[in-house]
């Protein structure tokens, strides 16, 4: 049955029994498939009702369903760079509003926000960033790190009225967050900021929706007051462009950072301030404000911890990272595996007939890692996901988060690394495993190594950040923490017994015994004491 939804939307009816739905399951077609498929030793669909759970896969293929029929979401094989990043701009408007899931499903089933993003990432990195710019890190972080006094501003991203981005990277400084040098002065006389990029190294750059598109920012500026007196990084939001025509403001100079690698539909730019003031109410207030005099006051003494706390949307972001990771090396492994039942060449002496590449060992010795890394990933990914959801939904309610925010803040740095090197390689891997072919535009592989490609360096540079979280193992043991309060979520609770964890000898004598899942999880926590000892 067929029924339209409130967004003008063909909405088929949902077949109670998943198993039973043929747009969620349908009929393999007959192929060179069929043969592997017949011999797998499990059923795919409960497979993956056990991984995902059903309202993750229903919504997922809701969202497809959706972009199946929609004439603007289908491809466009060979578009130039304003193509893209006009279909990129139009799809992510029109995402908005079929409102999949908004605030009210957030509020709801807070846990579906990471089957949205997986479904939208599935289909293009592009357009589901810039989404997530707008409607995720943008407002999140003016919610969060604002107050009261910018709710006019929330009111009109909810109305899709305006379009933000998050500007903290400059020309000369990225990971080094504090040494930004963009200034925001403030004017007792006028009672404004005066925000100015005292040079072209000074300048904002790299920042997604501002080349083109943008109407406001959240900029990251040296705050001083009279007398001159610096105060540190605090984050402002700036009005970029009018909202009706999209042309810069007077003493706004902005500008596209031109064609990248990949992730060609957002247009990344730069931007320079020139004595360009903004009203008193645009400083983002929670981690310090000031009055009409100038006298800043702030709860966090310490400015690295005052920047830490502002730097919070950075966390979920990367959060969120570890997720898309999964999408694009899942992607990859399927195209690959696929291509490798498929792809035939040799086969038995004195006969035509050549087997299937998949029969090599070394195809196999290849594939099947990423694929097991897939499946670690995904179950990860629904963790971390599941616990910030959880953390967020207590920040709203006013429960102390703060120990399980430092310990997200910890293994999210670990993990948004590890997920987005092991898609990297993964990716690679398989487009090699598809010899030729894979390295045909065609075969998705090389736009999804590229896109994938920049997840290692934004929200925090895979390098930099696996310090961080080396910092925090550290610091636990240098101030003698106590392991199971400082760690609500259980990932470095077993340290408590770290003694006699290192005295344990492995006791398995049979591949089967090596191979329980707790078994490794023992010899993976003794390895994590012997390497954190040994500092
Ligand atoms: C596609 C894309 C989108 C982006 N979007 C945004 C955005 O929307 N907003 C925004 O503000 N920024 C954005 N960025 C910028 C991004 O966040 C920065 O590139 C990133 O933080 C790294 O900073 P950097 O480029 O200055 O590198 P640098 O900090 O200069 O690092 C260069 C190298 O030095 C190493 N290094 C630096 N410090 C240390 C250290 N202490 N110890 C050891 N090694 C070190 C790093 O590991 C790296 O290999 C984006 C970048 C890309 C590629």
């Amino acid at each position: 049955m067929v029924a339209l939804s409130t967004n003008g939307r063909r909405e088929e009816k949902a077949v109670a029994n998943i198993y039973d739905d043929k747009r969620i399951f349908p009929d393999f077609r007959s192929g060179p498939l069929e043969e592997y498929r017949e011999r797998a030793s499990f059923c795919y669909k409960r497979m993956n009702v056990v991984l995902e759970g059903e309202d993750h896969i229903r919504l997922k293929h809701k969202v497809w369903q959706w972009m199946e029929q929609h004439p603007d979401y289908q491809r466009e094989p060979g578009s130039d760079l304003e193509r893209t990043r006009e279909m990129a701009n139009k799809r992510q408007h029109l995402l908005w509003e079929q409102q999949f899931y908004g605030v009210n499903e957030y509020l709801g089933t807070p846990h579906l926000l990471l089957a949205f993003g997986q479904a939208i990432f599935s289909y293009d990195f592009s357009t589901s960033v810039k989404f997530g710019l707008s409607t995720g890190m943008f407002p999140s972080t003016l919610v969060s790190n604002g107050s009261g006094r910018l709710g006019k501003y929330v009111a009109k991203i909810a109305d899709n009225r305006i379009l933000g981005a998050y500007a903290l990277t400059e020309i000369s400084h990225g990971t080094n967050a504090l040494g930004m040098r963009t200034r925001a002065t403030y004017d007792v006389k006028r009672e404004e900021f005066i925000i100015h990029t005292p040079d072209f190294e000074a300048a904002k750059c790299w920042v997604g929706n501002l080349g083109k598109t943008c109407t406001h920012a959240i900029v990251y500026a040296q705050l001083y007051v009279p007398d001159d007196k610096h105060q540190g990084l605090q984050a402002f939001l700036v009005p970029i462009r009018d909202e009706r025509t999209l042309l810069p403001f007077p003493g706004v100079t902005v500008g596209d950072m031109g064609e990248k690698i990949g992730l060609n539909g957002i247009d990344n730019g730069f931007v320079m301030f020139n004595q360009y003031r903004i009203p008193k109410a645009n400083l983002l207030s929670k981690t310090g404000d000031i009055d009409a005099q100038g006298n800043y006051t702030s709860k966090i003494k310490d400015e690295r911890k005052r920047l830490g706390a502002s730097l919070g949307a950075l966390s979920v972001g990367r959060v969120n990272i570890t997720a898309i990771t999964y999408v694009a090396l899942s992607k990859a492994v399927t195209i690959a595996t696929r291509y490798a039942a498929s792809r035939r060449q040799f086969g038995p002496t004195n006969s035509p007939a050549e087997w299937p590449v998949i029969e090599y060992q070394s195809q196999q010795y290849r594939l099947i890692p990423h694929l097991a890394t897939t499946i670690a990933l995904r179950v990860a990914t629904l963790w971390i996901g599941k616990e910030n959801v959880d953390l967020t939904m207590k920040g709203f309610t006013g429960e102390d988060t703060s120990q399980a925010g430092m310990e997200i803040h910890a293994i999210s740095s670990a993990l948004k690394p590890v997920a987005t090197w092991a898609a990297r390689d993964g990716i690679q891997e398989c487009r090699e495993a598809c010899g030729g072919h894979g390295y045909l535009k065609s075969s998705g592989l090389g736009e999804l190594r590229n896109d994938n490609d920049a997840n290692c360096t934004y929200e925090g540079e895979n390098n930099t950040l696996i310090q961080q979280a080396s910092n925090w193992l550290i610091s636990l043991r240098r101030n003698n923490a106590d392991f199971v309060a400082v760690s609500p979520l259980e990932t470095v609770s077993f340290l408590k017994d770290m003694d006699t964890i290192l005295q344990s000898k492995g006791q398995e004598h049979t591949p089967a015994q090596v191979l329980d899942p707790l078994n490794l999880l023992n010899a993976l926590n003794w390895l994590t004491i012997w390497h954190w000892i040994r500092r």
